[in-house]
């Protein structure tokens, strides 16, 4: 997709755990062409290293708790100079506190680049349990389903790849995702009204089916259907 003003496409997806930004950055990502830098999934690679920060990463997430600035800046900063990122990137779980929301701001400054929208994504923690606990994916695409809600056609088999090995998240249990859900307020919900302050902040509605999501999603991005 090419871009009107020819800068590409910038964009934070924010909000609590299970609110489904990874999925629409996932979504977004198809219909723009451009990077999806999810810094769970960043983190959840370094773990399965098992190098010795690879542990480090695996004990913290497993509690649900975040990775520490230091882990996470640089290695979004490199990211964000790779060639695939050109055209725009989605930042997905980035800043996920106020530090970070700084930082990037002063990074992004010298990159010479500028964000074009901060989207929190807007669903109550009753349905956020629910999503979570049933969430399972494609252990060789990654594409996700959910128990109730978004159910393979075919019982065991990757619609997108045929896969038939699934996985679930070790921190998507009931007791991690309190925590989570805990954090996400006091250390991540700070940067919302920081980012309504510099006239980022877009605010939808996720609590619809994933394709309506999806068009508000387009909607405040200005995007077509
Ligand atoms: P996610 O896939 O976005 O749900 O992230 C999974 C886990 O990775 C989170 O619960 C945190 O422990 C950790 N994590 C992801 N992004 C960050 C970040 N920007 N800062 C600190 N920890 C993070």
């Amino acid at each position: 997709m090419s871009f009107a003003n020819g800068l590409g496409l910038h964009v934070v997806f924010t909000g609590a755990p299970g609110c489904g930004k990874g999925t629409q950055a996932r979504i977004l990502k198809e219909k723009t062409g451009i990077c999806h830098l999810s810094t769970g999934e960043m983190l959840r690679a370094e773990a399965a290293k098992g190098t010795p920060l690879g542990l480090e990463i695996k004990a913290l997430l497993d509690k649900g708790e975040f990775a520490t600035d230091e882990m996470i800046i640089d290695m979004v900063s490199r990211r964000i100079d790779e060639d695939d990122c050109k055209d725009g990137f989605i930042l997905d779980g980035f800043p996920r506190t106020l530090n970070q929301a700084e930082v990037l701001e002063g990074m992004l400054k010298n990159k010479g680049i500028a964000l074009d929208a901060v989207i929190e994504i807007q669903v109550p923690d009753e349905i956020i349990m629910e999503r979570i606990l049933g969430r399972y994916a494609c252990m060789t695409c990654g594409q996700g389903y959910h128990d109730k809600f978004l159910k393979p056609k075919v019982y065991g088999v990757c619609d997108n790849c045929g896969g038939t090995d699934f996985y679930r998240r070790v921190d998507d249990n009931r007791t991690t995702v309190q925590n989570r859900l805990v954090n996400y307020r006091a250390l991540t919900y700070p940067t919302i009204p920081y980012f309504e302050k510099k006239g980022l902040l877009r605010c939808v509605d996720g609590t619809g089916t994933i394709e309506a999501v999806a068009k508000k999603v387009n909607k405040v991005l200005g995007l077509p259907e």
